[in-house]
């Protein structure tokens, strides 16, 4: 696919393959393997097994022009780049950039892919997402219809001539509603534009864009790639070169870096990625039954159950249904309240995605900034709770929200 885009400037940001096969003689490592051991080689010098943190902002030259890779940290860092290698490899992609933040990867995508022009993104989109575009990017030109995808068909009618990229997130925030990743790229590419999927939710274990037709994947590492609640950060990955050299300059210019010691820490997250993911979905698949099957709930939404209504869409283009839950209370705010005072593990806090367990209450919490209307249509309501489902042992998880339902809906 050629994207219908101005050509990119030349800059030796350096490059990041997928070294999954160079280091195998063809053989595909699993998952965990490449999350473990790829940027990772020990260190040359000392042996370190854990390659040390690169703090150094500048790297001697031999000669004028002659060096190892790196000049200047903006430009190029040892410890970044061993993380945006890693990334690649587990998206299937060639090339990885990290970012200062998951909003910074949006900021750079849509500065250096659709200046001047017109962007299509679903319409329950993260509310960063959606603030970036209505408030900062149509000071800059760029115009922007937002869309329910329930039916990817929805999209056909919504391109321009002048559409550069299309924006999904699925599952979306927080009422888990799918969009068909594989239809949405196809109609996409048939209109030259690019798709970016934000792949935060489900990361890299549960979902592959890149694998269904997607151009570029997003995450805010914040969530389940660093997974300890302790580091914000972002992450781009392509498969396209023309892309890749895009944003690589992108994010030189704009110097939308992350410090190397956050990209140590994600990194070091990343390698229990596999086995954090497992269990964020065997705790959520419990909790998401035992809600369902409790008196004091109206509804529970939960990609890996059956009553999902796109429960089929998931079995096919997910791997696993992720550690998300939101769940509809019997009764309205007050009820919702309620449980969300009384619960003792889950922590009522915003963000996801981290070993502990978090509860809130969207309505008026990360969703406050939307008007009550687009609130309403889009399902959150003021009884809707939604979770991040920690790692926690599932039984204290369990008797957890049992307790706080119990004490928010008495039974008469
Ligand atoms: C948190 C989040 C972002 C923004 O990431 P930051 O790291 O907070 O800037 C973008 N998309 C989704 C789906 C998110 O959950």
């Amino acid at each position: 696919m050629t994207p219908n885009l101005p050509d990119s400037e030349d800059y030796a940001y350096p490059k990041v393959h997928n070294s999954t096969t160079d280091i195998t003689n063809g053989h595909i490592l699993g998952f965990s393997t490449r999350a473990i051991h790829v940027g990772q080689s020990p260190d040359p010098t000392t042996g370190a097994v854990i390659p040390p943190i690169s703090l150094s902002t500048t790297f001697a030259q031999d000669g004028i022009g002659v060096h190892k890779g790196f000049e200047y940290s903006r430009s190029g860092n040892p410890t970044r780049q061993n993380f945006e290698q890693a990334i690649a490899a587990l998206e299937k992609a060639d090339y990885a950039i990290a970012f200062s933040s998951g909003s910074a990867v949006t900021t750079t995508i849509v500065t250096a892919l659709a200046q001047g022009g017109h962007a299509i993104i679903v319409n329950d989109v993260y509310g960063g997402t959606y603030r970036y575009f209505t408030k900062v990017a149509a000071t800059q030109g760029i115009r922007s219809t937002f869309l329910d995808l329930l039916d990817p068909q929805n999209i056909e009618n919504a391109f321009q001539a002048d559409t550069k990229l299309v924006w999904i997130e699925t599952p979306t925030n927080p009422t888990l509603r799918l969009v068909d990743i594989h239809a949405v790229a196809r109609i996409t590419h048939q209109h030259n534009a690019i798709l970016i999927v934000d792949n935060t939710f489900m990361s890299p274990y549960f979902q592959n864009p890149l694998d269904l037709g997607a151009d570029i994947v997003a995450h805010s590492v914040t969530k389940y790639i660093n997974g300890h609640s302790d580091v914000v950060m972002g992450v781009a990955a392509t498969k396209n070169k023309f892309i890749y050299d895009k944003l690589a300059f992108f994010i030189n210019a704009m110097g939308s870096v992350p410090s190397p010691f956050d990209a140590w820490l994600a990194n070091r997250g990343l390698k229990t990625l596999a086995l954090r993911m497992r269990q964020h979905e065997n705790n959520a698949m419990a909790i998401a039954r035992a809600l369902e099957g409790h008196d004091s709930v109206e509804e529970v939404i939960y990609p890996g159950l059956e009553s999902h209504p796109q429960h089929a869409l998931a079995m096919k283009q997910m791997k696993g249904f992720g550690g998300m839950i939101s769940f509809r209370i019997k009764g309205g705010f007050q009820e919702a309240e309620t449980f969300l005072k009384n619960t003792k593990l889950f922590t009522l806090a915003e963000s996801l995605g981290g070993v502990e367990s978090l509860a809130e209450h969207p309505a008026r919490m990360t969703h406050a900034s939307l008007s009550e209307e687009s609130r309403l249509a889009v399902g959150v309501t003021d009884n809707l709770i939604r979770l991040s489902i920690g790692i926690e042992d599932v039984e204290d998880l369990l008797v957890d929200v049992v307790n706080a339902l119990e004490k928010a809906v008495p039974r008469v």
